[in-house]
């Protein structure tokens, strides 16, 4: 299997090279060139198999230049059961016809853990196979989430050094501290003075500047990607909708080749393409239903077909979904345009000269088949926490809850009830304030984060996350705080003057 360029399709690399690079030099995303397929026999066979062994199998069809046997011990290095318990993504009903699917038990408390784990070793045996004897830099801009959950993977990981960017007044107070306090000899955290776009602004210039990547080269370094546009974290998530869908099977809630929805709370568009590749290989799958927050641009594109970033933009209580500019959408274009890459090479620089760009009407149509979009603003996210916990005594972090608002809405449009998934992407604790908040219908709690957590957890016998919990007592270890300016001396000075 190859992966091309979607700016370029005669850009043409192997797994390794899509992996160790993250983006095609040409600035657009590397995709699989075919698509594996699984029959409703391969489906059925995964239904008493490990997750482990249910992930070897889907990254088997995707990653061909490795072998099963690398992949295995990949997958079992990354998700053991010290890091994301016996059960790694439980599949808890609510209801008939609705079940929750919690990708949040691994060491970040966030499903960006699901993907960060594994990104490591898939790149180190890349490194092997490319050959690529340079060290690797991964850079990171964060709003929270990516940073921490990259940051745990790739801590004291041989070959890699991992700098991460946080706007120092943008995360919430356990993001903050997740970072602040990481361990390991590879990596290095900084705030930044400003907003997010500011710091993702920055690391985007930082990798496009040859000078930069001559100096580093010259001193044996490269950079690579461990965000969303990065293939080797779009892969491991096409594992548990395949996961989620066996163990409906197996749990009698679905028959067997029954098609079922998925609902996404989204932002990058990576888990909700994760799921459409799940689709397209051959997963029972009806529609996929992408939840946006107030910051509701997608959900206006698979409406209208119209991508338009020019827009307020609003902090929310689900930060990790506040996003204008949605990158992995463009891999969803460059599949419906037919692979256009001419095309989407247009639209992209359109988008980033004029913050907006129009697709065909037959393209839109197509998308519609596939994907509901639907938003939910931030009373709805509060009432929906607190009715869920009410009638079920499930307590739902802010952005599951923008997923299961979207579904209500949904089911209320179309009177489709099938049976549907809502992915949950972060444990409550991590976002207890605001949980806390819609529980106690009070916008302003008050009181140390901690002091928060501990609350949240008496009030609902919930257990905090113990690694949540050591925290509060953890040493601080990079306290810095620098100008936006800055950050390219900063890379420099952290990569070569050590
Ligand atoms: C990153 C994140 C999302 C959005 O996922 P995308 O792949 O960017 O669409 C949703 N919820 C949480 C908690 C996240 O950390």
């Amino acid at each position: 299997m190859m992966y091309v360029s979607t700016r370029d399709k005669k850009n043409m690399v192997t797994a390794a090279q899509a992996i160790t690079h993250g983006l095609a030099n040409d600035g657009g995303l590397f995709l699989p060139q075919g698509i594996p397929s699984f029959s409703i026999k391969d489906i059925k066979s995964m239904i008493n198999k490990s997750y482990i062994d249910r992930a070897v199998m889907v990254l088997s069809g995707f990653l061909t230049d490795f072998t099963e046997e690398e992949l295995k011990r990949a997958v079992s290095s990354a998700y053991t059961p010290e890091k994301f318990g016996e059960v790694p993504v439980p599949l808890v009903q609510l209801g008939n016809n609705t079940a929750v699917l919690e990708l949040w038990h691994g060491p970040t408390s966030a499903f960006k853990d699901m993907a960060l784990q594994l990104l490591p070793y898939l790149l180190t045996m890349s490194l092997e196979k490319t050959g690529e004897t340079s060290r690797i830099v991964i850079l990171v801009a964060t709003s929270g989430d990516t940073g921490k959950a990259a940051l745990e993977g790739f801590a004291d990981v041989a070959g890699t050094q991992i700098i991460v960017f946080y706007p120092s007044e943008g995360v919430s107070d356990i993001q903050k501290r997740q970072m602040i306090t990481q361990e390991g000899n590879n990596v290095n955290v900084f705030g930044i003075q400003g907003n997010f776009d500011d710091a993702q602004t920055g690391v985007k210039e930082i990798f496009s500047k040859a000078s930069i990547r001559e100096t580093l080269h010259k001193n044996g370094f490269i950079f690579s990607s461990a965000n969303s546009m990065n293939w080797g974290r779009l892969a491991p998530q096409i594992v548990y909708y395949f996961s989620a869908y066996v163990d409906a099977v197996k749990a009698k809630k679905i028959s067997l080749g029954e098609s079922i929805n998925f609902v996404v709370p989204t932002g990058n568009f990576g888990d909700i393409l994760a799921g459409y590749y799940a689709k397209m290989m051959g997963l029972p799958v009806g529609k996929l239903i992408c939840a946006s927050n107030n910051n509701n641009v997608l959900t206006d594109f698979i409406n209208t077909g119209k991508y338009d970033k020019n827009r307020e933009f609003f902090k929310t209580t689900s930060p990790s979904m506040d996003i204008l500019v949605s990158s992995n959408l463009e891999r969803l274009l460059y599949i419906v345009s037919g692979e256009n890459d001419v095309k989407i090479k247009e639209r992209m620089e359109a988008l980033k000269a004029t913050g907006v760009y129009e697709i065909t009407e037959a393209e839109r149509n197509k998308i519609q088949e596939d994907f509901f979009g639907a938003w939910v603003d931030e009373i709805e996210v509060k009432e929906s926490i607190k009715r869920v916990y009410d009638d079920y005594k499930y307590l739902m972090d802010t952005h599951t809850s923008v997923g299961y608002r979207a579904l209500k809405k949904y089911r209320m449009l179309t009177d489709d009830n099938s049976y549907t998934v809502v992915l949950s992407t972060a444990s409550p604790f991590k976002f207890s304030d605001a949980v806390l908040g819609a529980l106690e219908n009070n916008d302003r709690i008050k009181g140390a984060p901690f002091d928060i957590l501990r609350k949240l957890a008496e009030k609902t016998g919930e257990e905090i996350p113990q690694r949540m919990l050591a925290l509060e007592e953890a040493p601080v270890l990079h306290g810095r705080v620098i100008e936006a300016a800055n950050m390219e001396n900063i890379v420099l000075d952290s990569l070569i003057k050590g």
